[in-house]
């Protein structure tokens, strides 16, 4: 049995820092215990706001669940526990001819943490978000012992365990659909844009035709076009290629960010000539470093410096993009603010209690930590309110309870669910606690 070590949490970005205590229980007679106070899981603690820590709260690590259970190589299927992380996941299943079907961008992430994220991956219209391929999991609470919940068993329960934020519990182990994976490269071909516009319109017309589709924008440029690339990227049907990633460079921003950032007009500038010239021309690169492009560059993240960055997501009604395009050229020029990244996906789905999902285009900023970028924030949680876009809550670090209540018509459902699971709310986190929950 371990004992909890009293540390001070960030979240990726230093967003949102507290302090609390973190546990790594390897037995699964931990969770028979009634915990003492407020307790939250945790999977690889890489989440852009306190969603697996909280202020005097046990954080509770689940890497030490991580082994593979159960393998269908006939059906596509996979048990695992919790704690495993997708890269361990792709060293398994890509060589077998299987894939995750759903991936964020960086190999240690969690299965847990993409199913209580309800994450999203590299074409969410073609494949929607990870809840879509869960058939079942198995969930421990202290009030109600080990629960397994699946279409047939407490199947509210697994609704609102997916996209939970870890509120109902701990993930133990989880089952899997899989998906082909036709081959071994990824060939992605990235498309000339000369505005966010110009990209939307290919997004949506290109739709679920490519394993891959999203698109990269630099904002630094006078007038703020947006110019930038559409990346459509399809698997290769051709003979099989053990696919294993390679090194992942540790993702560690506390011991790594630079003193001071370099991500400012200037500097955001010259990196997006760069990454620009880097993405030219129709490229062939092995299936791992299509499926985690920030294995390779984790530096990114450390040039805003100890300050940090904060990122906003929204999902915007396709009806609505050009209005949003706009306002948001107009705000990033009135608060005088560079976003260092901007991403478009296509997404699909049916919006559901808290999950970041339905018909649209997401938009994503990340922006330097300060009090021009919040003043910036404010105003988009309100320009999303009006365009009836939603903000991502696992992405946005300081977005308030009022604008999830706006725009969240699921809060309250999920809240009253919540509430009649676990009248003592013994799971809690910064998000939960800023957001209201
Ligand atoms: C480089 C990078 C790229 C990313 N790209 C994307 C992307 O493309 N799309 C996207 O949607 N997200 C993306 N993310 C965000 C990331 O996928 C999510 O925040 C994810 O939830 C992080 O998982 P984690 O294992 O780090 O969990 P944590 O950050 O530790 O926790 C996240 C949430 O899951 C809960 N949780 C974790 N494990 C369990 C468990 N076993 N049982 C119950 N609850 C649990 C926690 O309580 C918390 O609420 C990216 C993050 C990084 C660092």
């Amino acid at each position: 049995m371990t004992v909890p070590a009293r540390r001070l949490f960030h979240c990726l970005g230093f967003g949102e820092s507290a302090l609390g205590w973190r546990e790594s229980p390897d037995r699964y007679r931990f969770f028979d215990r009634m915990p003492q106070g407020a307790c939250i899981p945790m999977g690889a603690g890489l989440s852009l706001a306190g969603a697996s820590f909280g202020e005097g709260v046990r954080s509770v690590e689940m890497r030490r669940f991580d082994r593979i259970l159960d393998f269908d190589p006939v059906q596509g299927a996979i048990t695992v526990e919790a704690g495993i992380t997708l890269g361990r996941l792709f060293e398994f299943l890509a060589p077998r001819g299987w894939l995750v079907a759903v991936q964020p961008g960086y190999p240690d992430i969690t299965v847990g943490g993409c199913v209580a994220g309800n994450v999203h991956g590299k074409n969410p219209l073609a494949h929607g978000c990870f809840g879509r391929w869960v058939t079942a999991l198995e969930l421990a609470h202290p009030a109600h012992g080990r629960l397994r919940l699946s279409a047939d068993e407490r199947p509210d329960l697994l609704e609102l365990t997916i996209g939970g934020f870890g509120l109902t519990g701990w993930i133990l182990s989880v089952t899997l659909r899989l998906l082909p994976l036709p081959g071994g490269p990824v060939v992605t071909e990235p498309v000339k844009v000369d505005s966010l516009e110009q990209a939307a319109e290919i997004l949506a017309v290109r739709k679920d035709g490519a394993d891959l589709l999203y698109s990269w924008h630099d904002l630094a440029m006078p007038g703020r076009s947006g110019a930038g690339l559409v990346f459509v990227g399809r698997h290769l049907d051709e003979p099989k290629v053990a696919a294993i990633p390679g090194r992942c460079r540790a993702l560690d921003q506390d011991r790594r960010a630079l003193p001071v950032g370099v991500m400012n007009r200037a500097g955001i500038a010259v990196l997006n000539r760069m990454q620009a010239w880097r993405w030219r021309g129709t490229k062939s690169q092995d299936a791992a470093a299509a499926t985690f492009p920030f294995a390779a560059n984790p530096e990114y993240f450390y040039l805003y410096g100890r300050n940090g960055f904060i990122e906003h997501q929204t999902l915007i009604p396709w009806d609505m993009a050009e209005a949003y395009i706009a306002r948001l050229r107009h705000l990033l020029d009135r608060h005088s603010v560079t976003p260092g990244l901007c991403v478009m996906k296509p997404f699909g789905g049916a919006p559901c209690l808290l999950r970041f999902e339905g018909d649209g285009l997401s938009l994503a900023i990340e922006v330097a930590r300060g009090r021009a970028a919040l003043a910036l924030f404010a105003d988009l949680d309100a320009l999303d309110v009006e365009l009836g876009c939603r903000a991502n809550i696992l992405k946005d670090a300081r977005l308030p309870a009022a604008a999830v209540a706006a725009q969240y018509s699921g809060l309250e459902t999920f809240r009253s669910r919540l509430l009649a699971f676990d009248p003592d709310r013994l799971m809690q986190s910064s998000l939960s606690r800023r957001i209201g929950l």
